[in-house]
Order: structure tokens, then sequence, then C-alpha cells
């Protein structure tokens, strides 16, 4: 069984990226609450990894949480540039701070800045004066049913990594006792 979902896609254009992090400052003020209340790149669910000597910018965006590190890594060579280790990864793991919301610890994934109503363009795209992020949406026919874990699913995992699941579960159980 298919069934049609649409694609949205944030193309990523590194030689043209400038390293200038309006990016980072835009999402984390959109994902602030209230909305555009406080800008902190360490609120981003992006980021740009920032070389300048060896004049290597390349924006990720957070995509899938991993509670642990991968056993081997990645290093690419591109164009006479090395990038660095995981440069291109976007799982929100603990081999780096990215990703994480400093207070909670929570990871923060990038929902393509979905809201009501709908932006036409995600908003790290939008502020990206040189075109280095760019936006596509098209329809596919893809594997019905396969939805992956939500966002509250994955916060409560990264919690129960962080601090136990009984703590999760005993914080959990005093809010409810206290409504
Ligand atoms: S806004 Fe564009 S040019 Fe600036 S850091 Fe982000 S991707 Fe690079
Ligand atoms: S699409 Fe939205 S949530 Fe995702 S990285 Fe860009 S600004 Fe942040």
């Amino acid at each position: 069984m298919t069934e049609k979902r649409i694609i949205k896609t944030i193309k990523v254009d590194p030689d043209k990226c400038i390293g200038c992090r309006a990016c980072e400052l835009a999402c984390s003020a959109f994902h602030a609450k209230p909305r555009y209340s406080s800008a902190n790149p360490a609120r981003s669910r992006i980021r740009v990894v920032f070389d300048e000597l060896n004049d290597i910018y390349f924006p990720i965006r957070s995509v899938a949480y991993t509670p642990a590190e991968c056993a081997g890594r990645h290093a690419y060579v591109l164009q006479g540039k090395e990038y660095p280790e995981c440069a291109f990864c976007g799982n929100i793991c603990p081999s780096r701070d990215y990703f994480y919301e400093p207070d909670s610890k929570l990871p923060l994934k990038c929902d393509m800045c979905e809201s009501t109503p709908e932006l036409e363009e995600p908003v790290c795209v939008a502020v990206c004066r040189v075109d280095a992020l760019t936006y596509e949406v098209r329809e596919e026919e893809v594997a019905a049913g396969e939805e992956g874990p939500d966002e509250l699913e994955i916060g409560l995992e990264a919690l129960a990594d962080e601090y136990g699941l009984d703590k999760v579960l005993d914080a959990v159980a005093r809010i409810a006792g206290k409504e």
C-alpha cells in the first residue's frame, strides 16, 4: 500500500554559504516562546559548521535524535576542502553539543517551521540572502503507515537517557498530581 505525501526539501549549497549565521538566529527566534521573543544560536535547529581559515561554512539541520554516538566517523574532502568529522551529519547525538536545548537538554529537531498559517518557506531559507539554502516541495508515493516517532516521544526518550526513566516518571507523576 502506498500513499501520497508532501516531501519538503531544503537544498544546501555550501559553496554559497558565507557563514553569516543568520539562519541560526532566525530559527531560534521563530521557535522561541513567545515567538521572536529571543534569538540564541544555541537553541537553533540549524547550525553552521564553521572554519574560517579553511573557508568552510556548512549549514546542517537537525534530523533525528540518537542516544549513542555511532562507532565510526565520516570525514570528507571536497574540492580540496577537508570538512570536520561529522560535518554533514544532522543527527542529534552525544558527540557534539549542537541541537540540544541548553536548559532542558531536550533535542531540538527541525520541524520545517510548521505553523498555522503555513509559511511560504522556512525562516532559515527566507533569511539566507545568498541562496545557500533553497526550498522545494513535491508530492511523492511512499509506503503507507510509516510514521516516525513524534517530538514528544523523542523528547521523553532524551530525558530518560539524561536523567533515568524512574526520575522522569516520578516528575510526570508529581506534575499530574498538581493538576
Ligand atoms: S544564512 Fe545562508 S549564508 Fe548565512 S550561514 Fe546560513 S546558510 Fe550560510
Ligand atoms: S526549517 Fe525551520 S526549524 Fe528547520 S532548521 Fe530551518 S528554520 Fe529551523
